[in-house]
């Protein structure tokens, strides 16, 4: 028989767990696989909120499982409407600390972009994020519920997920592929796996490891400067994984990718990485890959970068223009809710500290 924890804090969740590790959690009450699959989808496909929501699990199994487990763990501590409709979530977990998910909506898709760790070790100079340091990795559970929350929150239908909230999600790499599993699972949370996109700022061991693997999730590298020098400057983790390792990694995960093409993630930072220099670097850089490269305004942030002004910005893309390969340039979102990379959850975890 199950042993019954002592608190209810004690009580594991079942979110975020593949059928299998249900199946073992649900072992010492001689439950067969198809229950194990029945709970699964329940918790991930149907979304729900309660074990007694469960309508075709046994009575009297439910009350087992709701004695021993917990299905969601995500506390809503605040939520934002910025005026161009961009929502953004605060989340409080259940060791208390912070960490954000943003819903963006297009006219023909809404994304959201998820965090996969509290904090981030990688310090990114302009990110805000990168100044809190590692607090520690979310669980699958942590990643997949706040798919699941905002699904029933916001007024808007998700279409795409894409892991660039707090964190590196190739750092925490075992949770985010379970977690991208759950997500692109029919009978999880159903999202079609062409429209997860996992993004990095290039760890790269972990970009040949994920190619070896053959997932079928999208691959976005944050690039943010076309040479050497000028990423170790502003991303420190150029220094342990130089460009050209990067480089090489992403050719190596093209080859294996026949169909594929690669996004490659560019914030553009005023005086910085923003000069027709550095957009003929990308060209030279880029024009090997079948790509895209999506150039983003860095937000107005108290840690010194400014976006570029509009006729800098305007330079930049012209001498883009013969690129040969595809260009976006996403608007600032959400401004007024400062719904940059980790900006809120830095801010209210500051506040936090400077209430103790
Ligand atoms: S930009 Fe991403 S990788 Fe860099 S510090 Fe911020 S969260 Fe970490």
């Amino acid at each position: 028989m199950m042993k019954k924890p002592e608190t209810m804090s004690q009580k594991e969740s079942l979110l975020g767990r593949s059928v299998s590790q249900i199946l073992e959690l649900l072992q010492p009450l001689g439950e067969p696989e198809y229950r194990a699959r029945q709970i699964y989808k329940w918790i991930h496909h149907h979304n729900v909120d309660h074990f007694q929501e469960m309508s075709n699990i046994p009575k009297s199994l439910r009350s087992i499982l709701s004695d021993h487990f917990q299905l969601k763990t995500l506390q809503l501590a605040q939520k934002t409407e910025a005026l161009d409709r961009t929502e953004k979530y605060l989340w409080k977990l259940a060791d208390h600390r912070m960490v954000e998910s943003v819903l963006i909506p297009e006219s023909r898709r809404n994304t959201i972009c998820i965090s996969s760790q509290v904090g981030c070790s990688l310090g990114c100079q302009f990110c805000a994020t990168g100044t809190m340091g590692f607090l520690r990795n979310l669980t699958p559970g942590e990643i997949v519920e706040q798919v699941l929350q905002v699904k029933k929150l916001s007024r808007h239908t998700l279409t795409n997920v894409v892991f660039m909230g707090m964190g590196e999600p190739l750092i925490n790499y075992q949770r985010t592929i379970q977690a991208s599993q759950i997500l692109g699972d029919p009978e999880g949370a159903a999202i079609a796996t062409k429209k997860i996109t996992i993004s990095t700022s290039g760890v790269v061991p972990k970009i040949y490891q994920y190619t070896d693997e053959a997932h079928h999730y999208g691959l976005a590298i944050s690039l943010h400067a076309p040479e050497q020098k000028l990423r170790e400057k502003i991303m420190p983790i150029a220094m342990k994984f130089p460009l050209d390792e990067l480089m090489e990694s992403v050719r190596y995960y093209m080859r294996a990718k026949k169909r594929n093409r690669v996004t490659f993630e560019y914030v553009l930072l005023s005086g910085i990485n923003d000069s027709p220099a550095e957009a003929r670097q990308l060209i030279s850089l880029l024009s090997p890959f079948r790509c895209k490269l999506n150039l983003i305004p860095c937000n107005q942030n108290n840690l010194g970068f400014h976006p570029p002004a509009a006729e800098h910005l305007d330079k930049f893309i012209k001498t883009l223009l013969n690129a040969p390969f595809a260009i976006t340039v996403r608007k600032n979102r959400g401004e007024d809710i400062t719904a940059a990379c980790g900006q809120l959850a830095v801010e209210v975890q500051e506040k936090a500290i400077f209430m103790k």
